[in-house]
């Protein structure tokens, strides 16, 4: 029994999300969320949704979320997307759940970046997959040569992009070439940050368009971080119909239900206001270009950022102790202990104010110590 215990909890590791303290006053830059409120148009819904006296609550939700559905299609209006080519779930980390429960193999590897989104290893651990965790090179970014060996003997391939926690982005083409290169196996992108590049909502490098050639390719999304609807919980994946149909078929035998009444009505009404959406990710890469000079400034090696976060670390001074100095100013940044990137910070980007008192914060740590 014991060592059926120790296999166990050594399985059930689970993927540990950034704090989520209850202080009030804190500048936080830990977790990636948007530092601007959602658009209006979902409290107004909500309260629509919700009625005089919340009775409708006694009802289950539309099962296919048919609303919700369509309005994602509707963002993707040149690559022709159908509701039938969209899931969705309690944000993109059920999403990818459901990836793992319905398309993995799970007697062959997966391959990921060693340094990414650290769901997917947790979750390989979870179902005994192979992890297979394929080096960033020395700019810290995705090599696709790396993963097109088509003797890989690969079950599916999973990265981020932009990934997670470097901000780099890759090039459609890039993606492209991945998913052509293993037609008989799930290429799932995951673009949670996807909508932090891009001059105008056309411009942004979705791989979207690419799903009407490979049936191979699943791409997911969230509204968390560019729709600032982290706390209502809205991810989905768009891929063609028989991948769709495999999630729809696990997720329909343990809760047939996706999404309730509120992330329904709320996740609707946000993708519907594109000049809310276009506005506030502009907010955020303005101020993140603003924030990259500040710290070169200080002397920071900024990496290039597609994302509403920079990865960042200083040559002289520990990234543990920054992380741990911020804290006592009541700023919190994201400080991963993983080999090769134990000296970086990871800071999400906040509102202009925010940005400069973490600014200042720096300067005044690094000039202290230094
Ligand atoms: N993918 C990546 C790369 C992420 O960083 C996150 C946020 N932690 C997620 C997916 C999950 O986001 P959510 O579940 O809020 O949609």
């Amino acid at each position: 029994m014991s060592q059926f215990w120790s296999q166990t909890v050594h399985r059930l590791t689970p993927y540990v999300p950034g704090e989520q303290p209850a202080l009030p006053g804190l500048i936080k830059l830990n977790t990636n969320e948007n530092p601007y409120p959602p658009s209006p148009a979902v409290l107004a819904a909500l309260h629509e949704a919700l009625g005089e006296d919340a009775a409708v609550l006694r009802l289950y939700p539309d099962p296919e979320a048919t609303l919700l559905k369509a309005t994602i299609a509707e963002q993707f209006p040149a690559s022709g997307i159908t509701p039938a080519q969209i899931f969705v779930g309690n944000g993109s980390d059920e999403v990818l759940a459901h990836v793992f429960m319905a398309l993995l193999q799970h007697d062959r590897p997966l391959l990921t970046p060693d340094i990414g989104y650290s769901f997917y290893p947790a979750y390989c651990q979870l179902y005994g997959i192979d992890c297979v965790r394929i080096p960033l090179d020395d700019e810290f970014t995705v090599r696709i040569d790396d993963y097109l060996a088509p003797q890989c003997g690969c079950g599916a391939i999973i990265l981020a992009n932009p990934n997670a926690p470097t901000g780099r982005l890759l090039p459609q083409s890039d993606i492209e070439r991945l998913a052509r290169a293993h037609p008989d196996i799930p290429v799932v992108i995951d673009e949670a940050y996807i909508d932090f590049s891009g001059e105008t909502i056309a411009e942004i490098p979705t791989a979207v368009p690419l799903i009407k050639h490979l049936p191979n390719l699943l791409i997911i999304r969230t509204l968390s971080k560019s729709y600032s609807l982290a706390g209502l919980r809205i991810g989905y994946a768009i891929g063609q119909a028989p991948l769709i149909e495999a999630l729809d078929r696990v997720k329909n035998s343990f809760n047939s239900y996706p999404l309730d009444r509120l992330a329904i009505a709320g996740g609707t009404a946000a993708l519907r206001d594109r000049a809310h959406f276009d506005m506030t990710r502009r907010a955020v890469m303005q101020s993140r270009e603003w924030l990259i000079g500040a710290l070169r400034g200080l002397d920071f090696e900024v990496l290039p950022s597609a994302t509403n976060f920079i990865f960042a670390r200083h040559p002289r001074h520990d990234a543990a102790h920054i992380a741990a100095s911020l804290r006592a100013r009541h700023i919190l940044i994201r400080h991963f202990k993983q080999p090769r990137i134990e000296q970086y910070l990871r800071i999400s980007i906040g509102t202009d104010a925010q940005c400069r008192a973490l600014a200042d914060a720096l300067s005044a740590i690094v000039n202290a110590s230094g």
